[in-house]
């Protein structure tokens, strides 16, 4: 039986982006990849709303592309700010600390955000060059107020680089209006599409900040030596993969066939019916109210539930979720919503649940979650 996939990453993926994957794999530098390649691009920057910065897709996942944007932007001695609200901001300080990049980090409780006011105070102590924040970290399900950030740091001189793994279109960032820099992110989140692609769009400014360094320690991370062929895809660097560049085209055509103000009304209705049937079946949420992300929910045990007798049961009734991260393994389930997710999915997966609850003799709400979810969704 194929499972519905509900962690937060992979998402599902869609039937046309899995047949666009199975299609004969084509030369690196052939007019087919060129067009794909193009095609995918293009549209990325119509998801960020970015007109004129460079956008690139590089073989690998999201935390290459965290790389590369910090990679290709920082300067020796540059001081960067690093806002955290959890596993994957912490994962930002780590990358710094890796290649010897001075940096601070600014640490929010687990399942809030770093408020704006904090970043203000921050900035005004002290000079940074860049400040990075995570849009929603997927270990926490918080989001991060990334419009007030930006509004902060516009006109200061300071790079502003999000975090969108989790994010990118399925909630809204506005690169050109916002005044955001870079937007990184991977295939295997909001677009829907298997994993292997680091995704990143570089605003002119950013791009001239990496043109005016001399050097940077990376090589195949190094943006400009992936600028000439993300310009003409008939030059190479190193090999792209092919397929997976072409589900990608297919990925960002379902995105804007949808059109992104309709795909982010849709991830937010899906976010408020899955957390309204969880919370009429009893769930409270690890994540604060002020911080819900549309693209995950983080969902707190109720005593006398396990964690691995309810996932695998879960699973067996063909919804899979992930557990905890880090400290909070054990303690809570993350049910990522992200994606191209139907209706008859969304009510496939609380039926699920609620029948396996049911087995498990766990003395909820049982049948009123599924009611709460189908009046938001209908
Ligand atoms: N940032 C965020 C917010 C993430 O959720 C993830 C992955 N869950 C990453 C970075 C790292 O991405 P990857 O696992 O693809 O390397």
């Amino acid at each position: 039986m194929e499972k519905l996939l509900l962690i937060p990453g992979p998402s599902p993926v869609h039937p046309r982006i899995l047949q666009s994957l199975a299609e004969p794999t084509v030369s690196h530098v052939s007019p087919e990849m060129a067009s794909d390649l193009t095609t995918a691009l293009e549209n990325l920057k119509k998801i960020v709303f970015c007109e004129r910065g460079e956008p690139f897709i590089i073989a690998g996942a999201g935390t290459l592309a965290m790389e590369i944007a910090l990679l290709n932007l920082a300067a020796k001695g540059d001081k960067v700010l690093v806002l955290s609200q959890g596993y994957f901001g912490d994962r930002m300080g780590q990358i710094c600390e890796s290649f010897g990049i001075g940096h601070d980090l600014v640490r929010s409780r687990w399942g809030s955000a770093v408020v704006p006011e904090e970043l203000e105070k921050k900035i005004e102590r002290k000079k940074y060059d860049i400040v990075v924040s995570t849009h929603v970290d997927t270990g926490t399900g918080a989001c991060a107020p990334v419009e007030e950030y930006a509004k902060i740091l516009k006109g200061k001189g300071i790079l502003y680089i999000v975090d969108g793994v989790c994010a990118t279109g399925g909630i809204e960032e506005r690169m050109d209006d916002w005044s955001i820099d870079v937007v990184f992110t991977a295939a295997q989140k909001c677009f829907g599409a298997p994993p292997g692609l680091a995704i990143a769009v570089f605003s002119e400014r950013a791009m001239a900040k990496r043109k005016g360094l001399p050097s940077i320690p990376a090589y195949y991370s190094d943006i400009l030596r992936w600028l000439p062929i993300m310009k003409d895809p008939f030059k190479y660097f190193s090999t792209p993969c092919v397929n997976e560049i072409r589900s990608l085209s297919e990925a960002t055509k379902i995105v804007l066939e949808e059109g992104l103000e309709a795909r982010f009304a849709r991830h937010r209705r899906t976010a408020r019916a899955i957390r309204a049937a969880l919370a009429a079946l009893g769930f409270t949420f690890y994540t604060e109210e002020a911080f819900f992300a549309d693209t995950l929910s983080v969902v707190n045990y109720p005593a006398g539930i396990e964690d691995k007798t309810f996932r695998t049961k879960l699973s067996q009734n063909g919804v899979v979720v992930a557990g905890g991260l880090a400290e909070t393994a054990g303690k809570l389930f993350r049910m990522g919503h992200m994606g191209n997710l139907s209706t008859e999915q969304i009510i496939f997966a609380l039926e699920a649940l609620e029948r396996t609850l049911g087995s498990l003799g766990y003395k909820l709400a049982l049948g009123a979650g599924l009611k709460a979810a189908k009046t938001i969704l209908e």
